[in-house]
């Protein structure tokens, strides 16, 4: 267009009155500049995680975004081409992040630039987002905190397994040594006193699905399922915390959201015992209720199996000196790949029976969706060397499920459902090393294998007590009636 046609143009009737209406459309670009631009940040959301910080700008449009440090005093500058501010960025809550203060500004006329004051170092990440059911456009800029981070060192889960089980084998070896000690100076090391029992805590990892930008499935009243699943895991936390023998993890402690693949690093590096995701259900209708519990499918262990396989495979010659004395090179490749799927299987076995005893409880509080212990690839499960459960609680998208899972007394019935489930696993199989395993083994040594006779005692009632036969209690104390005394103190064989 040029500006010999203005004039006529404007001249109502003009004969190119349509060149006139090109310009009345126009003129708000011409007085309004900034609705030109290609994109408006219409809101940022911050969350705030114990190792990164994510925001999120939400936009009106797409926009390229340039990220970087400056130093002095350390600041993170996110500039937008063509892009102005449509939020109060003061509206931020920066608690919990190492972002202290916000400042926003125009860049070269009609570029935005945010600057994020910092209170430690980080290493910013971005990328832009193509919209979706629930957000349009965005700039997601992840801060990583280093030092951390819970992914700094990954190890190699066949590592791990390598090196515990030439622990456990080294350890055999010297108790071997010092049952039959040798009278010579160099058994005097072997020979010492055994290490006292760990008697550790058995490590629950609690995982509350979702979090941060994912809300999870959203019932007909607005539940989002990121929030009552985090309700219900601090109430199991609370109940495992309180348990003696049992200690929690919080996967996420928080509204952030974690990577699927980080959540079952996390509970590596927590050394957990076992692994539990928690979740809410949701359907297309409004028909379906109930809990289901799940553990990984025969078919996603196996192709994980391959994978974690070809990974380390990759990784070995990273990994291959580290120590010195482990090296996976020198491991054959059969045995590997033998041992993996044998670990694998015994894991998923492991998940199977805890998973029974997990639905068995929950099918007293609540209806069961499924009344077996069903099976499926889902990524969180796929730890090949930690029992894994995923627990849809219920069915967030059933409007009276809905408002049950709301409800603190339904929490509470769930979490406790849970933790007696997996206890009741772990009191009946508790790990080597444990107090649980202590406990138990106590109870059978010749110092614990002791019953001081009480009043109303009888020799067939301590025997069924104990579980052995009254002759064996007969023959094992040198009795021979079924006379006793109070206070005589019985020896009580082992079944
Ligand atoms: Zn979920």
């Amino acid at each position: 267009m040029t500006i010999r046609y203005l004039p006529v143009s404007l001249f109502p009737g003009a004969p190119s009155w349509r060149w006139c209406q090109v310009m009345l459309a126009l003129l708000p670009l011409l007085l309004f500049p900034k609705l030109a631009l290609a994109a408006q940040v219409d809101n940022v959301r911050l969350w705030a995680a114990p190792d990164h910080a994510r925001l999120v700008f939400d936009l009106s449009g797409h926009a390229e975004a340039d990220v970087f440090i400056l130093d002095g005093p350390r600041r993170l500058v996110i500039d937008l081409d063509d892009s102005g501010l449509n939020t109060e960025l003061s509206a931020l809550n920066l608690d919990g992040s190492a972002i202290t203060a916000v400042r926003s500004g125009v860049r070269d006329g009609n570029g935005l630039r945010v600057v994020l004051e910092l209170s430690r170092e980080v290493e910013p990440r971005h990328f832009t987002l193509p919209p979706n059911d629930q957000y349009g456009h965005r700039l997601v800029v992840d801060m990583e905190y280093p030092g951390e981070s819970a992914v700094e060192n990954p190890i190699d889960p066949i590592e791990a397994m390598i090196r515990e089980q030439e622990i456990i084998a080294n350890r055999g070896r010297s108790e071997g040594a010092e049952s039959a000690p040798r009278v010579d100076a160099e058994s005097a090391v072997a020979s010492q006193p055994a290490a006292p029992h760990p008697r550790r805590d058995i490590i629950i990892a609690i995982d509350p699905g979702h979090g941060g930008e994912d809300p999870g499935a959203i019932g007909p009243g607005g539940t989002r399922e990121k929030d009552v699943v985090m309700e219900i895991s601090r109430r199991l936390q609370r109940l495992v915390d309180g348990a003696e023998g049992f200690r929690a993890v919080m996967i996420r402690d928080g509204d952030y959201y974690i990577g699927l693949r980080q959540r079952t690093r996390i509970a590596r590096e927590q050394k957990a015992d076992f692994f539990v995701s928690i979740h809410a259900d949701a359907f297309n209708s409004p028909r379906p209720n109930g809990s289901s519990v799940y553990a990984l499918s025969q078919r996603g262990a196996t192709s994980e199996t391959a994978q974690w396989l070809a990974a380390s495979e990759n990784q070995a010659d990273l990994i291959g000196g580290v120590d010195g004395n482990l090296s996976l090179n020198d491991k054959d490749e059969v045995l590997r790949g033998v041992l993996l799927d044998l670990t694998m299987t015994a894991t998923l076995n492991d998940s199977l029976a805890i998973g029974g005893q997990v639905l068995d409880q929950l099918g007293r509080v609540n209806r069961l969706h499924r009344s077996r212990v069903e099976q499926a690839g889902f990524m969180v499960l796929k730890s090949p060397d930690i029992p894994s459960l995923l627990i849809e609680t219920g069915f967030i998208s059933n409007p009276e499920e809905e408002r049950r899972l709301r409800e603190g007394g339904h929490q509470q019935k769930l979490a406790e459902s849970i933790f007696a489930g997996l206890s009741e696993h772990f009191r009946r199989n508790p790990p080597p090393a444990s107090l649980l395993a202590w406990q138990r083994d106590n109870q059978r040594s010749p110092a614990g294998d002791e019953y001081r006779i009480q009043p109303g005692d009888t020799l067939s009632g301590i025997a069924s007590h104990h579980g052995v036969p009254v002759g064996r209690l007969k023959q094992a104390n040198e009795l021979n009636g079924d006379v006793i005394r109070v206070g005589q103190v019985l020896r009580i064989p082992r079944s």
